[in-house]
């Protein structure tokens, strides 16, 4: 059975929670212009709490306008990185500052357990330290010919970066693109998902207060498929970084190839977590438990597939179930709570689709459906599937709630089949005590992003990204800098041009020359 902490009568509810969310643009809050708006819905209670500009393409236009303004004719871009990195650290600094409040409302908005919220608030300021840092260090090449040429490269801002962020720890989401992008000297407008678009409303007033100039930071509430689309075809936003669904990613790239956009697409997974029978087993345990239910199983990189050798598989599954079945369940503003309410009803009913067609598909250990206790509200108890075969769908699909597919294998061959049976390839995680197979093995694998006997932890300087559907190029470290600049090379003669005389045999005849 589930373990249910007691369902306080009351939802906490977070001090001055706007019931009213508003665009930003060229430093202004404003609404639509067409006055449009949206519901949002808080998903213990799936009541709504606020309202949010739905902004259509008039206001993009007007954000867009904002932000090429802001580029062209404003100090931002020609800043001397120091100085932007000055402004990068203050926000830094009042993030850290703001991190319960941010935990509280993020927590409140997208369902995520508190504990688990304050820990983003702290990766999101990491963002921008991490960036200002980079900014001031950023090197590039010089290329002497000696005595005849010299060649550089002249690193530039790009203009006006279109971000588009999902709902899921949406405030540190939307840190990693904003960083970067303002860093190297951008101006940007950014769309959060619409389940989520509370915490961005801190952005503005954390930027203010730093001294970023007005039209750098604009941002845009409202649909995907309507601000969302107008934005990616907008003919002044030359650079999309998107994280979001893989298919989401397929309509963007559509929509953006005509007009030869930067695109930086961060997409969905169906990552692997090896066990092999020589591992540590209590270290795998513990992290292929937490990689699939931490953060509501609402996790890109989380291990939602297990594959665990044959001669460890029965007693591994057996304690597997028993921690899913320990898990507290319970509100997420609970301290206690390890796996919270899922994002939206919408998204509930997604997770709850797919249990049923596991129920025709797997061995039922765990879960199965709405957690105990909780009536109302998007709880799904943790949920474990054994013996899934690589044909089924909860095999195959990313499913992004709180449910594993555990399948056993013999050896290794076996299990890189496996591990590379599916459409995506963000990240996988391997469990041995071997050095030689985790690095074979690690190599082998098709994945961005390979964890060997470890969880999720990544230094900021190396690449993030994933493979097949799971995206297309990749930020962290230099990556994201390069993505948000462009290398214009420069050449310069140290000697006289030569150049052949095109053209010059008619002068001659006319001069009389030869
Ligand atoms: P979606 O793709 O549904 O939405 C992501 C963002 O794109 C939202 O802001 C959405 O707006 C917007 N959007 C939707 N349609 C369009 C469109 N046609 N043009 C432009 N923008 C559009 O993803 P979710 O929000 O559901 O996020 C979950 C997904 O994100 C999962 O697949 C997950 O794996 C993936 N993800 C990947 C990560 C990675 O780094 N690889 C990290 C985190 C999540 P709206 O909200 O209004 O629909």
């Amino acid at each position: 059975m589930t373990t249910t902490v007691e369902t306080p009568s009351e939802h906490f509810v977070p001090g001055n929670l706007p019931t009213h969310l508003q665009h930003y643009i060229n430093g202004e809050f404003v609404d639509s212009i067409g006055g449009k708006t949206f519901d949002v819905l808080e998903p213990v209670s799936n009541q709504k709490y606020a309202t949010a500009a739905a902004g259509q393409a008039e206001d993009v236009d007007l954000a867009v306008a904002a932000a090429k303004q802001a580029f062209t004719a404003g100090p931002w871009p020609k800043m001397l990185p120091r100085e932007r990195s000055r402004v990068l650290h203050k926000i830094a600094d009042i993030v850290e500052s703001r991190d319960d409040e941010l935990a509280y409302l993020e927590s409140y908005d997208s369902g995520l357990p508190i504990t688990q919220a304050k820990g983003q608030a702290l990766r999101a300021a990491e963002n921008f330290r991490f960036f200002a840092d980079l900014i001031v260090a950023q090197e590039d090449n010089a290329f002497k010919v000696p005595g005849r040429q010299l060649n550089y490269v002249n690193r530039k801002p790009i203009g006006v970066a279109g971000l588009i962020t999902p709902w899921n720890v949406p405030f540190m989401q939307e840190s990693w693109k904003l960083a970067p992008a303002i860093a190297a000297g951008n101006t940007v407008v950014m769309k959060p998902a619409s389940y989520t678009p509370l915490s961005a409303v801190l952005w503005p007033e954390i930027f203010r207060e730093a001294g970023l100039p007005d039209g750098v930071f604009n941002l845009i509430f409202g649909s995907g498929g309507i601000a969302g689309d107008y934005l990616v075809k907008h003919p002044d936003v030359p650079l999309i970084s998107f994280t979001g669904d893989s298919s989401t990613g397929a309509t963007i790239s559509t929509a953006a190839a005509p007009q030869f956009k930067g695109l930086s697409l961060e997409l969905g997974g169906k990552s692997p977590a090896v066990v092999f029978a020589d591992a540590d087993i209590e270290a795998a345990l513990d992290a292929t438990v937490f990689s699939v239910f931490s953060l509501n199983g609402e996790r890109c990189t989380a291990g939602s597939r297990v594959l665990v050798q044959r001669d460890i598989y029965d007693d591994f599954v057996a304690r597997f179930a028993q921690r899913a079945k320990n898990i507290v369940v319970g509100l997420p503003s609970d301290p206690a709570t390890e796996v919270g309410s899922l994002v939206h009803p919408n998204h509930f009913d997604n997770v709850m689709n797919y249990i049923e067609i596991g129920k025709t598909e797997g061995r039922l250990l765990a879960g199965g459906g709405r957690a105990e206790g909780f009536p109302t509200g998007n709880y799904i108890a943790p949920t474990v599937f054994a013996d899934v075969s690589p044909d089924a769908r909860i095999f195959q699909e990313e499913i992004f709630g709180p449910v594993v597919a555990i399948t056993p294998f013999e050896d290794d061959a076996e299990a890189l089949t496996l591990a590379n049976n599916t459409k995506y390839g963000l990240a996988a995680y391997v469990w041995t005590s071997s050095l030689k197979r985790a690095h074979n093995f690690a190599h082998a694998i098709e994945a961005g992003m390979v964890w060997l006997n470890s969880n999720n932890v990544r230094d900021l300087r190396t690449p993030f990204g994933g493979v097949k559907a799971s995206g297309l190029g990749r930020e962290g470290g230099y990556r994201s800098v390069d993505f948000y600049t462009t290398q214009q090379s420069v050449q310069i003669t140290l000697n006289e041009s030569h150049s052949p005389k095109f053209g010059s045999v008619a002068d001659a005849a006319v001069s009389g020359d030869s």
